[in-house]
């Protein structure tokens, strides 16, 4: 029988100093149970990742760190967002070797009790396996409503995403691998991850209420990360207004035939107003084509960058040493 995988549940976490005594004994439960279920091995890993947080979270996991070698922790110099976290530490993973990953928010949203499965999917061959929501009973209907349109606008405007997984997944060491080939900047893990390709699979589970704390991605952070993600993986958009310029231009030619007809025949009045609206129109087409396309140019402008998309300044086990002898 060949050596059971080392396990690496990496948790992005931010400002998160009234959730984290309460989820990380279930986090640390849960590698435990696994490990006894001989899913994994006993060198699994709770590794938490700090996305730069102004409370007492560093510490927290610093002080977990210390009471159970199951916890390690990294912690990023700054805040540089959940997506570039959970990079963070998927990357450290997999440079310490790790067989499997599962990412997951910190705040006990996302039920534990599907990695079990996750992990045996894993084992049955999946190399990536997509935690996905079955129902959204305990969202409002605003949050549903907006996260569900989220989904539909995504792929309609050609960003191929796994619907309602957020980034609650597992991901095998040979996807981490190529996935580490992907240099972009503007991350948007889970419409980069279908990219890799590799036999996937899904779980279903349920969401719950947040277990304390508040939810740091408010309507304006969701409309961010849709069109991060639609201008990151899909050049739709910008055809879109290709299209919309050609029709547009086809119609202002109906026009001009027209307003000449028109004038020939004598029939014209001197109407300032359609004249007004067509300059508005136009004017108002013309500013959001050239914003999309602006949005573009400055993604470009970030990539040339090459800027690193993460840095770590501290782990519990040795600040400087990015070796983690577990
Ligand atoms: N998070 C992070 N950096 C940020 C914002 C959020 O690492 O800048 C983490 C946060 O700690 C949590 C996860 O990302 O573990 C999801 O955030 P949250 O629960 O606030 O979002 P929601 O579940 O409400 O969409
Ligand atoms: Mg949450």
């Amino acid at each position: 029988m060949t050596a059971k995988p080392i396990l690496w549940i990496v948790i992005p976490c931010y400002n998160e100093q009234e959730v984290l005594p309460i989820t990380a004994p279930l986090f640390l439960q849960k590698v435990r149970d696994l490990a006894a279920a001989g899913l994994v091995s006993e060198k699994s890993r709770v590794c938490f990742v700090n996305d730069g947080s102004r409370d007492d979270t560093w510490r927290l996991i610093c002080e977990f760190a210390k009471a159970d070698e199951h916890f390690i922790g990294i912690s990023q110099s700054r805040n540089r967002g959940h997506q570039a976290a959970v990079l963070a530490g998927l990357m450290e993973a997999r440079e310490n070797g790790v067989d499997v990953t599962i990412s997951i928010d910190c705040d006990g949203q996302d039920d534990i009790n599907a990695m079990d499965e996750m992990v045996r999917k894993y084992l049955a061959g999946a190399e990536v396996v997509y935690g996905v929501r079955s129902r959204r009973d305990t969202d409002t209907f605003f949050k549903r409503f907006t996260a569900e349109g989220f989904y539909h606008l995504m792929n309609l405007l050609g960003a191929d995403i796994v619907f309602n997984h957020a980034d609650y997944r597992l991901i095998s060491s040979r996807v981490l691998d190529s996935f580490a080939d992907y240099r972009e900047v503007n991350i948007f893990l889970r419409g980069m991850v279908p990219l890799v390709g590799y036999p996937s699979d899904t779980v279903a589970y349920e969401r719950h209420e947040r277990l304390a704390g508040e939810s740091h991605y408010p309507l304006s952070k969701m409309l961010a990360l849709a069109f991060d993600g639609i201008t990151s993986l899909s050049n739709k958009p910008i055809r879109l207004i290709t299209g919309m310029g050609m029709l547009f231009s086809a119609l202002s030619f109906i026009g001009v035939v027209w307003a000449f007809i028109g004038a020939m025949l004598g029939s014209t009045v001197a109407g300032w107003a359609s004249t007004v609206c067509i300059v508005c129109l136009m004017g108002g087409i013309q500013l959001v084509c050239l914003g999309v396309i602006g949005e573009y140019i400055g993604k470009i402008y970030m990539e040339t960058k090459a800027r690193p998309r993460y840095i770590i300044s501290e782990r519990t086990w040795a600040p400087y040493e990015r070796k983690y002898h577990g």
